[in-house]
């Protein structure tokens, strides 16, 4: 029997996250396997009192014993959110770049794990052999710091798998896209590339953070009054730009709520941050005058719980919000939160707050690909098959005929659980179908989707 190469998504294809990806090598029967990314999906309201949403790993565990590690491409609750929920049932190595590793260490000791002997920490731009894979981290621009693309080398053709990315020519932290490696590797041959579909609904190109920080600070050079800028803790460029705004307005900055301290600290200790102002705390900042001080919240979707709620309720024993004073959502409204959200700047509006979104102002860019840059990694890479991944089945139907647009001889639409031979044969296609699901982390314990309780809270609706 001849080797095989297989593609098999777990999550995050026919949904945007929870992105979890396996892949073989080998005779049938002695394949062996690795994971790429192992996320997380927040559960909305349609299931009660369901926090985490994570896939059902039962196909792998089931193959532990010929898994040979996980390897993470970012630090995004998508792609490591539930490493410390699965890794207890897989017990094996874990690799990732230095940032993405100070976040899941803290998962780990969250669940009183000691997880060091275990996590191999991969410099950027490196290569690591986990035979017969031989796996290449490259640098690519997205929205958090040390998003990987991997080259994943097996003895029947090579593979890029995107994980997230977008063309970003001025990230701001980090890297830049590592396009002239992302060329020489088509030039050397791409069987298959795996590829972010979030946005090829979207024209043009996707931004860049230092237009954003532009934009940023002539706003705030505007503004007069207390400054109180939300965004996504995890966008370490982006908090870097409120710290730069800051000092050029003369400001101070003061950092509130929870995630946006751990960020701060886990992107100091990996040495990003190096020359942003000192920020004070929140209790100090009370004392210091309106037009003087900007504070960065996390809550940006509204979330009930984060700062900016709290703030905007007048609940926050440190900060406070009052007429003229301006509130800027740095962020995008995540289709699904508007109501929430639209309710909160009204609510702010009305007691004489401005309210600055990306529906009024440039505040803010994403961090995937649009159909332009989409087009430059096309070029670059000039894959003979594509599997679009990270979408809902609208955006993988519609990448799929954007890769026929593209010339690539082999577009493969795949969903959750689709087994993929990449090789051998001239065509790639799914041929078998592995167990998939999903599983509802209900307080501390995890519960199968088709499990009484979680039925019978969806009927509650
Ligand atoms: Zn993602
Ligand atoms: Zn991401």
């Amino acid at each position: 029997m001849k080797e095989e190469l297989l593609f098999c998504p777990l999550g995050g294809s026919g949904e945007i996250g929870m992105n979890m990806n396996l892949f073989a090598y080998g005779k049938p029967g002695e394949q062996k396997w690795i994971i790429v990314d192992i996320g997380v999906t927040f559960a909305d309201d349609t299931v009660p009192g369901v926090d985490l949403i994570y896939p059902d790993p039962g196909f792998i565990v089931n193959k532990k014993d010929d898994l040979l590690g996980i390897v993470l491409t970012h630090a995004h609750e998508d792609h490591i959110g539930a490493i410390a929920h699965i890794w207890p049932k897989l017990k094996c190595k874990i690799y990732a770049t230095p940032f993405t590793s100070v976040l899941i260490s803290e998962k780990f000791k969250e669940k009183k794990i000691d997880i060091t002997p275990f996590l191999k920490i991969v410099e950027l731009n490196s290569t690591l052999t986990l035979q017969p894979f031989t796996i290449e981290f490259i640098t690519l621009t997205h929205s958090i710091l040390e998003p990987n693309g991997l080259r994943i080398q097996t003895p029947a053709g090579n593979i890029l798998h995107t994980g997230d990315w977008k063309v970003d020519p001025n990230p701001l932290i980090g890297g830049k896209i590592n396009s002239k490696r992302l060329k020489e590797i088509g030039e050397a041959g791409v069987l298959a590339m795996i590829c972010d579909s979030t946005n090829v609904f979207s024209v043009g190109k996707s931004g860049s953070e230092l237009d954003v920080r532009k934009s940023l600070l002539n706003i705030m050079e505007r503004l007069k009054k207390r400054i109180i800028v939300t965004s996504f803790a995890s966008n370490v460029a982006r908090m870097e730009s409120v710290f730069y705004c800051a000092e050029k307005t003369g400001r101070q900055i003061s950092l509130v709520g929870r995630s946006m301290h751990r960020i701060y600290k886990a992107a100091k200790k990996c040495g990003y941050l190096k020359d942003v102002i000192e920020p004070i705390d929140p209790r100090d900042a009370k004392n210091i005058s309106r037009n003087k001080i900007v504070y960065l919240c996390t809550g940006s979707q509204g979330e009930p719980m984060g700062a900016m709620m709290r703030v905007s309720n007048n609940v926050h024993p440190d900060v406070f919000i009052e007429k003229d004073d301006t509130v800027i959502f740095s962020s995008k409204i995540i289709p699904g939160n508007e109501k929430k959200l639209y309710k909160l700047h009204n609510q702010l509006v009305k007691e004489g707050i401005e309210v600055i979104s990306e529906e009024n102002e440039f505040v803010h860019v994403s961090g995937h690909p649009n159909r332009e840059d989409l087009k430059e990694m096309y070029n670059w890479v000039k894959p003979r098959c594509v599997i679009p991944v990270h979408g809902e089945h609208r955006h993988m139907i519609e990448h799929i005929n954007f890769a026929k647009e593209m010339q690539v001889k082999y577009p493969v639409r795949v969903e959750n659980g689709d087994i993929v031979k990449l090789y051998p044969g001239e065509k790639p296609e799914v041929f078998d179908k592995a167990p998939s699901g999903r599983l509802y982390i209900d307080g501390s314990i995890s519960v199968e989707e088709d499990a009484k309780s979680i039925k019978e809270r969806k009927n509650l609706l």
